[in-house]
C-alpha cells in the first residue's frame, strides 16, 4: 500500500462546507441571515486595578506575566500571574494544553477576558479567553458576535465564512424604501451588517433583548417570508379541487330537527361558516376550536350530513377508541333512524369485521365512517370521500392527517380539525396563518363552572371521604391517576394499585378500573357500566382525557395535579360540570411546589376558560413548550418571539396580504431570500 498522501486543500474546505450544511448554512445567504446569539465586548481594555474591584463582572484587561507555573495541589493546574501598574491577577487553567503555558511565558504582554472573582489568593479569572499581543496593538472597533454553532465549527470559522458570504451577496433590499419608511425599519443591510459587527457604542442591552431596530427589521423579515409562504400554501389548495357539497337537503334538515336543543348562537355561526365552505369547489381547511363541552360533536355531524346530502361519504376520525366509540354511539343513534349507514373501523376489530366496514367503505356504502387512526391506513379506500373532520386534532401528527386528505384521490376532500386546545391568537396566526379558524365562544346553557380545589397529598384521608360522601349522595366520581411520562407500565400498576387501595378502602362503593392497556370491548364495558349508574367510582388513568361525557358525574379527582399540562387538566375537568349538578374538581398535589408550579396549579383554580388558561399557560411556559413535541422539527422561528413581538406578527400578516395581491414581484424576491428552496416554515 502507498503511504497516505496529504489531503488537497479542497477536500479540507469541502468538509467545512458539509459542516457549514449540516447548521442549515449551505448558502451565502444563508450565512449572512446566520445572526449572533450575543457578543463578546473586547473594544475595550478596564485597567487591572479597577478590574480588581469588579468582582462578577466580565472584562477584559492587558497586562504582563510575570509568572507562569503549573501546579498540582489542589488538582493539576496552570497558574499565571499577570501584572499592571502594581495591580495583579491570577488566571487559572484546569485543563490545559503545553503551547498554552509557551503563549503565557513570563514577559509576554495579555489581552485576557473573563469574569473577576475575589479568589483565596486575591483577584483572579478561571479560564478566561487569552490572546498574546503587541504593545499597542489596535482594539477591535465593533463588538464581537458569537454565533449557534455545531459540532466542529470554531467561531473564528463561522466569522470568517459569514464575513465572506458578506461580500458576495446581494444586498438590496426586499422591501421598497417607501414600506420601510412607513412602517420605520432600518434597511436590511444595515440592519444585517449592524447584529454582524455592532459598533462599539450601540445599545448592548436593546441588542440582548433583542428590541434593537435591526432586530425588529430581521424578526419582520422572518415573520413577513413565513406568512407569505403560508399564504402561498393557502392559495395552492384553493388550486386543487374538492367536491362542491352545497346540497342541505332532507339529511340535514331532519338531523336538525331531530336534536333534543337548540343550538347555541355560537354553534350556528360556526357551522354558517363550514357550510359555507363546503359549497365551494376547492378544499376546506377549517380549524374548530371551542372549549370542552362547547359541543363541537354535533356541528361535526351537521357538517357530515351536508356531505352525505350531496351524495359523498364523510369521515370522522378520533384520536382514542374511547371517544371514536363514544361518537360513533352518539352519532350512530341520532342518523342511523335517518336512514344513513354509519360504518365503524379501529384497529382493534377482528379482521372478519374489519374487512366487512371496508368493503362498505369501498363500495359507497357507507355514508359516514366513523374510527380511530385506523381510517388512515394503506387498505382503506373510499369510495368519494368528501368530508374528513378530524377530532382534537392536535393529538395527531401532521403525517396522519396528510394521508386522510390524500385519500380523496383525484378529487381533495374537505377537513375540518377540532381541537378543544385553544390555541391562543398570536400563535392561531403564525401556525395556522393557512387554515381558516372557527371558534365555538360559548357553552350550551345550564352548565355549571367547575368548582376547583388544590389539596396538599398528604391530605388523601380527608379527599377519600369527600368521595365516599359524593357517593352517598349519589353522585358519580372519577378518580384520575397520575401522569408517568417515563413509563406506561408503571402508569398503570400505579393505577391498578389505586384502585385496589380504593376498593379496599370503601368497600361499599362500586369501583371500575379503566386505562389504555385494556381491550377495546372490555373498556368500553368498564365505561357503559359508568354511563349507566352502575358503578359510582371510576379509576381511570388519562384515557378518558378526551370526550368523555357523563353527565352525572360531578366530582373528579386528580392525582400528582403538578405533573400534568395545564391544558390537559383542563380537558380532564372538562368530563365533569357536564350536567346539572355543581361540581368539584380536587386537585391532589405533591408539595413543595416551586413557583411557576403554583402559580400554574393555580390558574386552574381561578378560571374554568380555557382560552384563558392557555394564554396564561403561554406565558407562564412561552410558546416552544406551548406547542409541544408536535412541533418539534417543524419550522420554528428564529428571531422573532411570539409572546413579545404580537405587533410585528400583526404587521407582517397584514403586508403579507397585500403583497400577494399587488406586488407578487416583491413576494417573490422576499420569499426566495428567505426561504431560498426551503419551504420549511410550511406547516400542513
Ligand atoms: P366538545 O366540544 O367538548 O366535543 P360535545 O360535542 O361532546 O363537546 O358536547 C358536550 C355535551 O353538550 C354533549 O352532551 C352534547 O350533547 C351537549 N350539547 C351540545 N350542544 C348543545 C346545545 N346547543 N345545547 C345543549 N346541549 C348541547
Ligand atoms: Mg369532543
Amino acid at each position: 500500500m502507498s503511504p497516505p498522501k496529504k489531503k488537497p486543500a479542497a477536500a479540507k474546505s469541502l468538509r467545512t462546507a458539509d459542516k457549514l450544511a449540516r447548521l442549515g448554512l449551505a448558502t451565502d445567504m444563508s450565512l449572512v441571515l446566520h445572526l449572533p446569539m450575543r457578543y463578546e465586548d473586547e473594544t475595550q481594555i478596564v485597567p487591572l486595578d479597577e478590574a480588581g474591584l469588579m468582582h462578577g463582572q466580565t472584562v477584559q484587561v492587558e497586562a504582563i506575566v510575570t509568572a507562569c507555573d503549573v501546579q498540582y495541589r489542589p488538582r493539576r493546574q496552570l497558574v499565571v500571574t499577570i501584572s499592571a501598574a502594581g495591580a495583579e491577577l491570577t488566571l487559572r487553567f484546569l485543563n490545559f494544553y503545553g503551547s498554552q503555558a509557551t503563549q503565557m511565558a513570563v514577559g509576554k504582554r495579555l489581552r485576557v477576558r473573563g469574569e473577576i472573582r475575589h479568589g483565596f489568593f486575591g483577584n483572579e479569572m478561571v479560564h478566561p479567553a487569552v490572546k498574546a499581543v503587541e504593545e499597542g496593538a489596535p482594539l477591535p472597533q465593533a463588538l464581537t458576535p458569537v454565533y449557534p454553532a455545531g459540532e466542529g465549527l470554531s467561531q473564528t470559522l463561522l466569522r470568517k465564512a459569514i464575513a465572506a458570504a458578506m461580500t458576495r451577496i446581494d444586498w438590496r433590499d426586499t422591501l421598497p424604501d417607501t414600506m420601510l419608511e412607513k412602517f420605520g425599519y432600518l434597511q436590511f443591510e444595515q440592519a444585517v451588517r449592524l447584529l454582524h459587527n455592532p459598533p462599539a457604542d450601540v445599545d448592548e442591552y436593546a441588542l440582548a433583548e433583542r428590541s434593537h431596530p435591526a432586530w425588529t427589521r430581521m424578526k419582520f423579515d422572518e415573520l413577513l417570508a413565513q406568512q407569505l409562504s403560508m399564504k402561498r400554501a393557502q392559495a395552492a389548495r384553493r388550486q386543487q379541487g374538492a367536491p362542491v357539497l352545497s346540497a342541505q337537503g332532507q339529511l340535514s334538515q331532519a338531523l336538525s330537527a331531530a336534536l333534543p336543543f337548540a343550538l347555541t348562537a355560537a354553534q350556528q355561526r360556526v357551522l354558517a361558516e363550514i357550510r359555507s365552505d363546503l359549497c365551494a369547489s376547492y378544499p376546506m381547511q377549517r380549524l374548530l376550536q371551542g372549549d370542552v363541552g362547547s359541543g363541537k360533536t354535533i356541528v361535526a355531524a351537521l357538517a357530515a350530513a351536508q356531505a352525505i346530502d350531496s351524495g359523498y361519504q364523510a369521515a370522522l376520525m378520533a384520536p382514542t377508541e374511547i371517544l371514536a366509540e363514544q361518537h360513533f354511539r352518539k352519532i350512530a343513534a341520532l342518523m342511523e333512524p335517518l336512514g344513513v349507514d354509519v360504518a365503524w373501523l379501529t384497529g382493534s376489530l377482528k379482521k372478519s369485521e374489519k374487512e366487512k366496514a371496508r368493503a362498505r367503505i369501498e363500495s359507497g356504502h357507507a355514508q359516514l365512517v366513523i374510527g380511530t387512526h385506523a381510517l388512515i391506513q394503506d387498505d382503506v379506500s373510499f369510495q368519494r370521500l368528501g368530508l374528513i373532520i378530524v377530532d382534537e386534532q392536535h393529538r395527531f401528527g401532521v403525517a396522519q392527517r396528510l394521508t386522510l386528505r390524500n385519500k380523496g384521490l383525484d378529487q381533495v376532500p374537505h377537513q375540518l380539525m377540532m381541537s378543544a386546545t385553544p390555541i391562543p391568537r398570536t400563535l392561531a396566526m403564525t401556525y395556522f396563518a393557512d387554515l381558516e379558524v372557527s371558534v365555538i365562544d360559548e357553552l350550551p346553557p345550564g352548565r355549571t363552572p367547575v368548582l376547583t380545589r388544590l389539596i396538599a397529598q398528604e391530605r388523601r384521608d380527608e379527599v377519600i371521604e369527600r368521595v365516599h360522601a359524593a357517593a352517598a349522595e349519589g353522585k358519580q366520581v372519577y378518580w384520575v391517576c397520575p401522569l408517568i411520562e417515563e413509563s406506561e407500565a408503571l402508569q398503570l400498576q400505579t393505577a391498578t394499585e389505586t384502585h385496589a387501595l380504593l376498593t379496599a378502602t370503601l368497600p361499599e362503593l362500586r369501583i371500575g378500573l379503566v386505562h389504555g392497556r385494556l381491550r377495546t370491548q372490555e373498556k368500553q364495558q368498564v365505561m357503559d357500566a359508568f354511563v349507566s349508574g352502575e358503578l359510582q367510582l371510576l379509576v381511570a388513568t388519562t384515557v378518558i382525557e378526551v370526550g368523555v361525557d357523563v353527565p352525572n358525574a360531578s366530582l373528579m379527582v386528580i392525582e400528582h395535579a403538578e405533573r400534568f399540562g395545564l391544558s390537559q387538566l383542563h380537558q380532564l375537568r372538562g368530563r365533569v360540570g357536564r350536567g346539572a349538578a355543581a361540581s368539584v374538581c380536587l386537585l391532589l398535589y405533591q408539595g413543595p411546589l416551586g413557583m411557576v408550579a403554583k402559580q400554574r396549579l393555580a390558574i386552574m383554580r381561578e378560571t374554568c376558560d380555557g382560552f384563558d388558561i392557555a394564554r396564561r399557560d403561554l406565558e407562564i411556559r412561552g410558546p416552544g413548550e406551548f406547542l409541544g413535541a408536535r412541533q418539534s422539527g417543524q419550522a420554528m422561528l428564529r428571531f422573532a418571539n411570539l409572546e413579545t413581538d404580537q405587533w410585528l406578527v400583526e404587521q407582517a400578516r397584514d403586508l403579507a396580504q397585500q403583497l400577494l395581491m399587488h406586488h407578487p414581484d416583491i413576494a417573490n424576491a422576499h420569499l426566495s431570500r428567505w426561504l431560498g428552496s426551503r419551504e420549511d416554515f410550511l406547516r400542513v
